[in-house]
């Protein structure tokens, strides 16, 4: 399978917020342009509210773009099947979300939508997930362990483009630190492609690739 490659042209997209009982419309992304080619890795750093998030959320069509155009191997991302595209276009957020139920259980989550099946052991051996936890309920566990379930919940579905919103953000530094080498163990192993949103110039360092800075609606490459 060659990795997919994802482009935007001339994205734009605003908000509305409510202020004092009027609508209040706030430019997030202007006429953004970016280019990634199949198996590379993208940084994307930018300041707090710069509209790192809604750009992850626009490429999976979790939200709409006003204008412009995303295509994932040439083909518009709005043409795809959504749940199609969600399969090849995995997602973590930066704060993990597990539900009610077990490790496993969650693991599985994407796998039962789409029948397909994945050895959970060795998945969870690969994102650092105690075997003994497995069968223990996912909602008491500690942020950094959530974060690998989600990170396992993402990989199960076997995608091909990997979205990161700052998903090392809510760790302790020896738990992100290992969480960013799996990550990057993962992409090598399965030649993803990757757009990965980081506020952390030093973590932008490490992981490598091109890096971009988000200001004014729009990505800048950028030299750290
Ligand atoms: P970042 O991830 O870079 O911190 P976001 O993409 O989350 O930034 O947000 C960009 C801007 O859009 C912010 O000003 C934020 O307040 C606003 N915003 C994002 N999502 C919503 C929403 N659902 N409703 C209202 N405002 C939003
Ligand atoms: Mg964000």
């Amino acid at each position: 399978m060659s990795p997919l490659h994802l482009e935007l042209r001339n994205v734009s997209k605003s908000i509305l917020r409510k202020v004092n009982n009027s609508r209040v419309t706030t430019q997030v992304l202007s006429g953004l342009e970016l280019e990634v080619q199949g198996g590379e890795l993208i940084t994307v750093m930018g300041p707090s509210g710069s509209g790192k998030s809604t750009l992850l959320r626009l490429i999976n069509r979790l939200s709409e773009p006003d204008s412009g155009i995303i295509t994932l191997n040439g083909k518009n991302t709005r043409d795809y099947d959504p749940l199609e595209l969600r399969r090849k276009i995995g997602m973590v957020f930066q704060v993990p979300i597990v539900f009610r139920g077990s490790v496993r259980d969650n693991i599985a989550l994407g796998m039962k939508l789409w029948g397909s099946y994945i050895d959970i052991e060795a998945l969870a051996r690969d994102t650092g997930i105690p075997e003994a936890l497995l069968d223990a309920d996912a909602l008491p566990l500690s942020v950094g362990e959530k974060q690998r379930v989600c990170i396992a919940r993402a990989l199960a579905n076997q995608p091909e483009v990997l979205l990161l919103d700052e998903p090392t953000s809510s760790l302790d530094a020896v738990t992100a630190e290992k969480v960013e080498g799996l990550l990057l163990g993962m992409r090598r192993e399965r030649n993803l492609t990757v757009l990965w949103v980081t506020h952390d110039r030093e973590q932008a360092k490490r992981i490598g690739g091109r890096k971009f800075m988000l200001r004014d609606g729009r990505l800048e490459e950028v030299h750290v």
